[in-house]
């Protein structure tokens, strides 16, 4: 018996009533993007029709009810995380939000220093380290992976201890595995060497909704539209004094305090941090998308991921000649798989030919591919919106696709 009614979820979410190439569709899509419910289009359409306004610079009646807004979502967003909205810095998505910490830390690090990522990361929390590493002489380091594509939280600990690390930046869910690595003795060991420790939340906040204080990391990042938010957004949460001692990443108006011809004064975080006219509608989108989340028990939410997991999990290991990367237990609910020696894009182009959108490829994490030893794979990822008979439509055409390649 389903603890929550999953047509009343799929009403409000409109992309999902239609059909691809004459079937309904089933989006298995959402590790890279997820649908939007109707309130989020909503609050969108609402702003551009009668709220629009700039915010933080008027005194105007609408102006000042944007920045309300704006500042409220800030808010909405901090209570999510459990932490304080100052300590909340809206960016255009996860990437830049690893960007802005990467570059804030720039001035204070030297070949002396060392930064600790996986070969788990998503190319965005590898890039950046790696510039930042050549720009500075600090050296990059990565911690050691089992053959598997999971951490071992032993010898990850006992790593940490041995290099002292400057920064840890690691993620908290696989995007490509959608494995769930258990962060707190990792974050506990790099605390006690007193290393920084960013954690790459973009797979992670919306499943796992994660209490950052009780996480204990310096930086946490995450995208809205993987949050049933809108594209170009993305959060930056930082311990408040971590985040204030960045060095600032972009510059121009509202950052600043003071500005004289030759030289300027800024404000403290997160208005340093936030500089031009932000994306305001997609903060008001978000907004919305944050009240959707709240409005859901996320323990029932949490459930009926699990248990659809195990279903498509339980009917893909039984199909011959399929080979599964994702480990099957601590994963948020994505399935990651080649059949034989297959290439994904055939796989991932005949399943859409049934209505069933994959993500196939290298999902950008080319070191995890290399490290399993294949060029990509084919990525099915399920979240609550997601039903037992898209589970089943799913496996149904897979067996199809493969009678075809065979
Ligand atoms: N990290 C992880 C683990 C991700 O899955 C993604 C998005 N695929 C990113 C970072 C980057 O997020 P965005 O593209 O929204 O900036």
């Amino acid at each position: 018996v389903l603890e929550f009614d999953i047509n009343k979820i799929r009403s409000d979410f409109p992309t999902l009533n239609q059909t691809i190439n004459g079937c309904p569709l089933v989006y298995l899509d959402s590790a890279a993007t997820s649908q939007k419910p109707q309130s989020v289009i909503n609050a969108i359409t609402e702003f551009y029709t009668s709220q629009n306004a700039n915010v933080h610079r008027g005194r105007h009646s609408l102006s000042e009810q944007a920045t309300n807004l704006y500042e409220q979502a800030r808010d909405k967003m901090a209570q999510y995380f459990n932490v304080f909205s100052n300590e909340i810095v809206w960016t255009k998505g996860a990437t830049e939000a690893i960007n802005l910490v990467a570059n804030g830390l720039k001035k204070r690090l030297d070949k002396s220093h060392t930064i600790m990522i996986s070969p788990l990361e998503h190319h965005a929390n590898i890039v950046p380290w790696q510039i930042v590493s050549q720009q500075t002489g600090a050296k990059l380091v990565s911690l050691p992976l089992n053959k598997n594509g999971t951490l071992n939280t032993l010898e990850c600990c006992e790593f940490i201890k041995q290099i002292r690390p400057t920064l840890l930046a690691i993620t908290q869910v696989s995007n490509t595995l959608g494995n769930i690595t258990d962060l707190s003795p990792l974050i506990r060991v790099a605390k006690e060497v007193n290393s920084l420790v960013l954690v790459d939340g973009a797979q992670g906040a919306l499943h796992l909704k994660p209490d950052l204080r009780k996480l204990n990391c310096d930086f946490y990042v995450c995208s809205s539209h993987k949050m049933l938010g809108p594209t170009g957004l993305g959060v930056l949460y930082g311990r408040y004094e971590e985040l204030n001692a960045l060095d600032i990443y972009q510059s121009g108006g509202e950052m600043i305090d003071k500005v004289y011809l030759t030289h300027s004064t800024y404000r403290p975080a997160p208005a340093k941090f936030e500089t031009g006219t932000p994306n305001i509608s997609g903060v008001l989108g978000f907004s919305a998308a944050l009240d959707y989340l709240n409005e859901l028990d996320h323990g029932k939410i949490q459930r009926y991921e699990q248990k659809l997991f195990n279903y498509a999990a339980k009917e893909l290991v039984m199909i011959e000649g399929i080979t599964i990367y994702s480990n099957l237990s601590d994963n948020i609910g994505t399935l990651c798989f080649n059949f034989n020696n297959e290439h994904p894009y055939d796989l991932a182009t005949l399943l859409d030919g049934y209505g069933v959108a994959v993500r196939s490829g290298h999902h950008c994490t080319q070191p995890l591919m290399a490290h399993l030893g294949v060029n990509g794979t084919v990525r099915a990822s399920l979240t609550f919106y997601n039903t037992f008979e898209d589970v089943d439509i799913f496996i149904h055409s897979l067996k199809k696709c493969i009678a075809l390649l065979d």
